[in-house]
């Protein structure tokens, strides 16, 4: 059956089962999957009799749980669908097959009988469709939205790729869309926007909207693996594949699952060919993703590659501004100053320094000032001020080899300035945070097999020759403190 209602159902009754629907998926988007999943799944609407709605629950348990802590966010739900609701009466399913039924993914409607203002109880399936997620949708963060993300240069490109794909999924050029750049620059924020761009948008022309899943491919692959061990690899093909738009958020870390990777391809495949829109993310460009098999790693560079720069100091003062404004409390701008220049690593860390910051100020209810900033963060700048750039690393190990600095990043190959790069190479990988490309660019723009290639070199060198390993730990030793 694949009316919820059932066939013979009134216009009124499809109205109270979309009512119904939309009510559940705004709680659902509230409460997240798993609280969803663990009570809420579960809620059968039974009735709307005048100003009563009427919701059974299996179990006396679970019934008094939902009372107890959903009710009132329930009947105020109802309230602003249905402004004559003045009650949420809940039940505990009737007969002993009840609770079996409803465990049920997709419950069968029970047969007439009910006296209630309703021929047929109403029973949406499982999970709400209509509100544009789809099944497999993990949730979205509400505070990761166009309207919060602050536009640079270094994101300028990725961010209207962004816009672009929510507001026209699917066009050529633009499918798949890659996402790449490093930790807390913005990629999540980025799909989170588009879904709920498209998801809000559907809501608004009043058509059906595009159904929207975003998951990390972590998560992806999961749910396939389940789908295997309980024999339900078609239900999870069929069902990710009647998805519109489908963000795999982190991809990268398939790199060397095989079986998921090839579960994703055939996905992928499946939903390009539909005409339907991928957007991906990762921290490296698709040409990078080395372990990702060559069809795949090609057509994901088919459509639009676009990435996320290290932000600069004026959008770090930028981001920072707007999430000030957004809190409402009052930051000097020498204190706003202050942070984008000491942390430049990327936005999370730099928004987790200003939120302990305004934390604090409303803690003590003292204002945020140039003193409380550094006392409040001072283990931070601590760790901060001793972690040394991949610059400084190549200035230390060029003057202890005594070659120039200019040959970390010529292409020189002579024995004498290539062994000394390998162990800048080498201590770059050991004391930054930076990915092998990103060395590999600041060695004049070598390739990232090139300082993988080092890395392992030097530690081999290392267990073979003692003074050579005397030498670097001492180089290491110098650079750490
Ligand atoms: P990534 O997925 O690239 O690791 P996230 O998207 O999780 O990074 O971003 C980390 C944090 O920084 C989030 O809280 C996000 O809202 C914030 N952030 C990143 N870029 C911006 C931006 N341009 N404007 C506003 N907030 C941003
Ligand atoms: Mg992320």
């Amino acid at each position: 059956m694949e009316n919820a209602v059932g066939p013979s159902s009134s216009p009124a009754q499809a109205q109270v089962a979309e009512v119904w629907a939309r009510i559940r998926g705004r709680l659902r988007e509230e409460v997240g999957e798993a609280e969803y999943r663990s009570w809420l799944r579960q809620m059968t609407l039974a009735a709307l009799q005048g100003d009563e709605v009427v919701v059974l629950l299996p179990t006396r348990f679970l019934r008094d749980w939902v009372r107890g802590h959903y009710g009132d966010r329930l009947q105020a739900l109802w309230q602003t669908e249905i402004p004559a609701v003045r009650r949420v009466e809940f039940r505990v399913m009737a007969g002993a097959a009840a609770q079996k039924e409803a465990e049920a993914e997709a419950p069968q409607p029970q047969p007439n009988g009910h006296a209630t203002g309703l021929a047929e109880p109403i029973r949406p399936k499982a999970e709400p469709r209509n509100d544009g997620r789809s099944d497999w949708s993990a949730p979205l963060d509400p505070r990761f939205t166009f309207d919060t993300f602050v536009v640079g240069k270094p994101n300028e490109f990725a961010h209207a790729c962004a816009r672009r794909v929510a507001e026209r999924p699917a066009t050529p050029g633009f499918n798949p869309l890659f996402l790449y750049g490093g930790v807390g620059l913005g990629k999540t924020h980025l799909m989170h926007a588009i879904a709920w761009a498209i998801r809000e948008r559907g809501a608004q022309d009043g058509r059906a909207p595009l159904t929207v899943a975003y998951m990390s491919a972590e998560k992806f692959m999961y749910r396939f693996i389940a789908a295997i061990r309980s024999g339900s690899t078609i239900e999870f093909k069929e069902s990710l594949r009647s998805v519109d738009v489908l963000l795999i958020d982190d991809l990268q870390f398939l790199i060397g699952k095989d079986n998921t990777q090839e579960e994703f391809f055939h996905t992928f495949n499946a939903l390009v060919d539909d005409g339907k829109q991928i957007i991906v993310s990762s921290d490296k460009p698709p040409s990078d993703l080395a372990g990702i098999e060559d069809r795949l790693r090609t057509r994901l560079g088919q459509g639009m590659v676009a990435d996320l720069h290290a932000t600069t100091y004026e959008l770090r003062i930028s981001i920072l501004q707007a999430k000030v404004q957004q809190a409402g409390v009052p930051v000097p701008a020498k204190v706003l100053e202050f942070l984008a220049h000491k942390i430049t690593s990327n936005v999370r860390e730099l928004e987790g320094a200003l939120n302990r910051l305004i934390a604090h100020a409303n803690l003590f209810g003292r204002p945020v000032t140039m003193e409380s900033a550094q006392e409040v963060l001072r283990d931070l700048l601590r760790v901060l001020d001793r972690r040394v750039t991949v610059e400084e690393i190549q200035k230390r190990v060029a003057e202890h080899y005594n070659i120039r600095f200019s040959d970390m990043s010529s292409p020189r190959r002579a024995r004498n300035v290539a062994r000394p790069r390998q162990v800048a190479m080498y201590l770059a990988k050991q004391l930054t945070t930076r990915s092998l490309p990103e060395i590999g660019r600041r060695f004049g723009g070598r390739d990232h097999t090139t300082v993988m290639h080092a890395v392992s070199r030097v530690a081999e060198l290392m267990q073979q020759d003692t003074a050579f390993a005397e030498d670097v730990e001492l180089l290491r030793r110098m650079l750490e403190t």
